[in-house]
């Protein structure tokens, strides 16, 4: 019966769009108002695979762990249908760690540790297959490695998605301007541009972005929404006010995963389609908060993401007759 299953889902997979995805796989430990955890499983490439799982594509991750990373860990993506043949075990050595401490709004945080371990020496690898993928999502890590992946794509991908932050920035600014050149859309949060930028306005900020490269910029506000930018057009979703909010961990990269898995399954990179990327994206983020890590995504129904669209709608819509 499972080999039948296999078999079908290997004749799906030929009528699917391709993702690949390039991100960290992680250890994180995390601390809120509400608790704290020891090691568990994080990583952007891992949240934005889950939240791209929710979508019929044939998603592949492109990362690097050590010999202390669970099997089962491994498995939990597997079977969620995302490939694992690009994920690098380094048997003698430690997989990615970070650790950060929530404030009381839960809207900022302070890392108190990223330590890189494998990344520090990570060479990726595109696995054959996955070459000629109609969208890269590269995700959170070293910009060099993100540009690795794009080089070794064989054909070029209908559409480049990255996603960065600060501590990039910090260590790795000229190796990320490059990289920015080269892609279709950015992702990042409204701290991050002012600091990529250093413009205060969100809209000056994704104009100097824009001028980086990306014809597309998408500016996250954690609990504020986000904005969609794409020349003089401009495009605004909340997000969804939830009763209570317990982990923001890995928020953004599931907003990109929804986004990025959304726009791949659809194949319509227009700016409207990618309108309801952005709410796909919003939607998935705001289970992903609801719990520690991942463990809302990991439990996500379809059924869920559905119900949440349309009270998503709902909070969005409104009639007004304008003369
Ligand atoms: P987010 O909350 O969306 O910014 O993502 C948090 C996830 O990013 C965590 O699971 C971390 O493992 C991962 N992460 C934290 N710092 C880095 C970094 N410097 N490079 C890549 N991934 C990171």
């Amino acid at each position: 019966m499972k080999l039948i299953a296999v078999y079908l889902q290997q004749i799906l997979k030929r009528f699917m769009s391709k993702l690949v995805i390039v991100g960290t796989v992680a250890f994180d430990a995390i601390e809120t108002p509400f608790g704290k955890t020891d090691k568990i499983l994080g990583g952007a490439a891992t949240f934005i695979g889950l939240a791209a799982s929710h979508f019929n594509v044939d998603a592949a991750a492109v990362s690097v762990v050590g010999g202390d990373f669970p099997q089962d860990y491994l498995d939990l993506l597997s079977n969620k249908n995302i490939n694992i043949d690009g994920v690098e075990i380094v048997k003698d050595g430690k997989t990615f760690f970070w650790s950060g401490r929530y404030h009381n709004d839960m809207n900022s945080r302070d890392t108190l540790a990223t330590e890189l371990n494998v990344l520090a020496d990570f060479n990726p690898v595109v696995p054959d297959a996955y070459k000629d993928s109609e969208v890269v999502m590269l995700g959170n890590l070293h910009p060099m490695v993100q540009m690795s992946v794009l080089e070794q794509m064989t054909s070029k991908p209908k559409l480049v998605i990255l996603d960065t932050m600060n501590f990039w920035m910090d260590c790795a600014l000229e190796d990320l301007h490059n990289v920015i050149k080269k892609i279709d859309v950015i992702t990042i949060n409204d701290e991050e541009a002012r600091q990529l930028t250093g413009e205060y306005s969100l809209v000056v900020a994704a104009r100097k972005i824009h001028e980086m490269g990306p014809k597309y910029v998408v500016i996250k506000k954690g609990e504020h929404g986000a904005l969609l930018f794409h020349d003089d057009h401009m495009f605004y979703a909340p997000a969804l006010p939830l009763e209570e909010v317990f982990d923001p961990t890995g928020a953004g990269d599931t907003f990109a995963g929804g986004f990025a898995g959304y726009l791949a399954k659809t194949e319509d990179y227009s700016f409207e389609n990618m309108k309801n990327a952005v709410i796909y994206g919003s939607t998935l983020a705001s289970f992903c908060v609801e719990k520690f890590g991942t463990e809302r995504m990991v439990n996500l129904e379809n059924s869920e993401v559905h119900k949440r669209m349309q009270q998503f709608k709902q909070l969005t819509q409104f009639n007004i007759e304008l003369s």
